[in-house]
């Protein structure tokens, strides 16, 4: 057989086994699986900012805690200090009184900080228990349909390869440099091989020049379009 009618025999099969994987990765089941995929993804970025916000706000109410508990320890020893012995002098007395007020008041305000970090923790708490509760329906939906979809891909998979080693033993015959050819036009025009079709190319329709086609009534079997970069055959049995 003609190399060129080899070449076009070839492209019928290896389309049909590009048209199979396009199929194949179309498939509804895989197209959900990539979206809950990507879901879980996310839900498990969203935790771990929970965990860290969780964790960062509990450092910082130990750390409020600690520090409010000094300072009411201050506060009762100066209470006592001043219930027990009486000041030397007014100033002193009104210093001390001072001082008394600026704990009560920082304490006061450390309260504050203390409620609404507490606050903020149990709404972020919450979140995590709703982020969990879905991400685990979500996974269990994942995993059913994976189950699924192996057996599905599984027996695809073994069709799509009996294509392409269908297409390899296709490819037997026809030049590495005219194969390397097709592969280099398929990378960006699919299929990479049309049919001269009155004096078109049949893959783009444009006309081909005259100079090609004179070629073409002198013996040429194939020419290049160069409006597409398709090899176009001039001769094969479609
Ligand atoms: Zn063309």
């Amino acid at each position: 057989m003609d190399e060129l009618q080899r070449l076009w025999d070839y492209q019928k099969i290896d389309m049909e086994a590009d048209r199979f994987e396009r199929e194949m990765r179309a498939s509804p089941k895989r197209q959900k699986l990539i979206k809950d995929r990507d879901f879980l993804l996310q839900q498990q970025n969203t935790m771990r900012k929970i965990e860290q916000d969780l964790a960062t706000m509990s450092e910082r109410i130990a750390a409020l805690t600690a520090d409010s508990g000094k300072l009411e320890e201050s506060l009762r020893d100066l209470q006592e200090t001043l219930e027990e012995t009486e000041p030397e002098t007014l100033d002193i007395a009104r210093k001390s009184l001072d001082y008394c007020q600026k704990l009560v008041h920082q304490i006061g305000r450390m309260e504050q900080e203390l409620q609404k970090i507490r606050k903020d923790s149990d709404v972020r708490a919450r979140q995590q228990h709703e982020v969990r509760v879905r991400a685990a329906k979500v996974k269990a939906e994942f995993d059913t349909l994976r189950t699924t979809y192996d057996v599905e891909y599984k027996a695809q998979n073994s069709k799509l390869e009996a294509l392409r080693k269908q297409s390899v033993e296709a490819s037997s015959g026809i030049g590495a440099e005219l194969i390397e050819k097709y592969k280099q036009i398929k990378m960006h025009r699919s299929p990479p091989v049309a049919l001269l079709s009155d004096d078109r190319c049949g893959g783009c329709n444009m006309n081909l020049p005259a100079v090609v086609l004179r070629s073409i009534r002198t013996g040429a079997p194939f020419v290049d379009c160069e409006n597409c970069g398709r090899i176009v055959l001039v001769k094969v049995n479609p």
